[in-house]
């Protein structure tokens, strides 16, 4: 991705997260001792959780953005059941679903923290230096709304000042946040064998990132998608293309009728699984194309927009005229051997 775009992005993604900083989570029972909660806001960059209640213990899945968050999260998880937080998993390493892992360690210091053996190594290799540009963003979102207060109309002077606190203190929060590394990893499965349920965590290799993870209620018919399936268009920066779409078969053969994502409401049935599938096949198809024909970089956007925006708009958000562009990017690389 270009600098400047990247740029814009990560000032758009921080002002999107401070819009939705101190709001609560929705949390919904899906089934009895099963929980999502959902992230406020819409197409920011904070994550759903889910709330599983076990024996003698809870298991949440993923930590959002930041430890104040995570601190939001247990206060929720207190208000369903006095046993302690003894399991969290982080489904894959991006910030939004183990940033808030502090949070859960100050407070619960004998909890497992659960991962993929390749999601860990992917936090220590690469964590830091993106928790490190998380950091930049937030710096440049400050300054920009300082830059706006300044030349602001009165009428909108009460409203930037309020967005500059909340920057303010997000950048306070981002710079004193510790990294902390899951302490359990697993390869490919891993079991909570409880006598009131089983969960079975299942790591289905490449796909969204390097090596993501589900979590699997057969009982409950529920599972807990983390980013491999979401309800706001795919990024795809981490992703294994093909491996995706071949990960997402595995799982929907698994027997569930309710899925919590890691973005957006909680899905029924499996249509999301059919749509995404068909949207990466569809991306991955249309961009060789292109490839094979000659096209470069931006006329490959331009063409495999067009045809992606004629079938899938409606069935993405708003924003996906935008992200599809970064999808194609990746297409292309991935077919062309990074020539871009
Ligand atoms: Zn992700
Ligand atoms: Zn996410």
């Amino acid at each position: 991705m270009k600098c400047a775009l990247w740029l814009a992005l990560a000032l758009l993604l921080a002002a999107s997260v401070l819009a939705a900083a101190d709001k609560p989570y929705e949390v919904k029972p899906v089934a009895d001792g099963v929980y999502a909660a959902i992230a406020p806001g819409a197409f920011n960059g904070r994550c759903n959780s889910a709330i599983v209640v076990l024996d003698d213990g809870v298991l949440v899945v993923d930590t959002d953005l930041t430890p104040s968050q995570a601190r939001d999260m247990i206060a929720e998880v207190r208000k369903i059941t006095s046993k302690p937080i003894k399991f969290v998993l982080n489904t894959h390493p991006h910030g939004d679903h183990f940033q808030g892992n502090q949070a859960y360690r100050e407070a619960f210091p004998n909890a497992e923290i659960i991962a993929s053996a390749g999601t860990r190594c992917d936090l220590e290799t690469r964590g830091l230096a993106r928790a490190k540009a998380a950091v930049f963003a937030a710096a440049q979102a400050v300054d920009k709304l300082k830059a706006d207060l300044g030349g602001a109309t009165e009428s909108r002077k009460n409203e930037l000042q309020e967005k500059l606190r909340q920057a303010e203190a997000n950048l306070a929060e981002l710079k004193s946040m510790q990294l902390v590394l899951p302490t359990l990893t697993f390869d490919r499965e891993l079991t909570l064998n409880h006598t009131s349920r089983t969960v079975e965590l299942i790591c289905v290799g490449p796909a969204h990132s390097s090596s993501d993870v589900v979590a699997y209620l057969p009982k409950e018919k529920v599972i807990v998608t983390g980013d491999l399936l979401h309800g706001w268009t795919p990024y795809m920066g981490d992703s294994s293309p093909y491996d995706w779409i071949r990960a997402l078969d595995q799982v929907e053969k698994l027997d569930f009728e309710i899925i919590i994502s890691g973005h957006g409401d909680v899905f029924h049935g499996k249509g999301q699984f059919e749509l995404w599938k068909q949207y990466l096949r569809d991306l991955m198809l249309e961009t060789t194309q292109a490839w094979v024909h000659g096209a470069s970089l931006e006329e490959a956007k331009k063409q495999v927009a067009a045809a992606l925006q004629v079938k899938y708009t409606g069935k993405f958000p708003d924003t996906f005229a935008l992200e599809v562009q970064g999808n194609i990017a990746k297409a292309y690389r991935f077919v062309s051997g990074g020539q871009d």
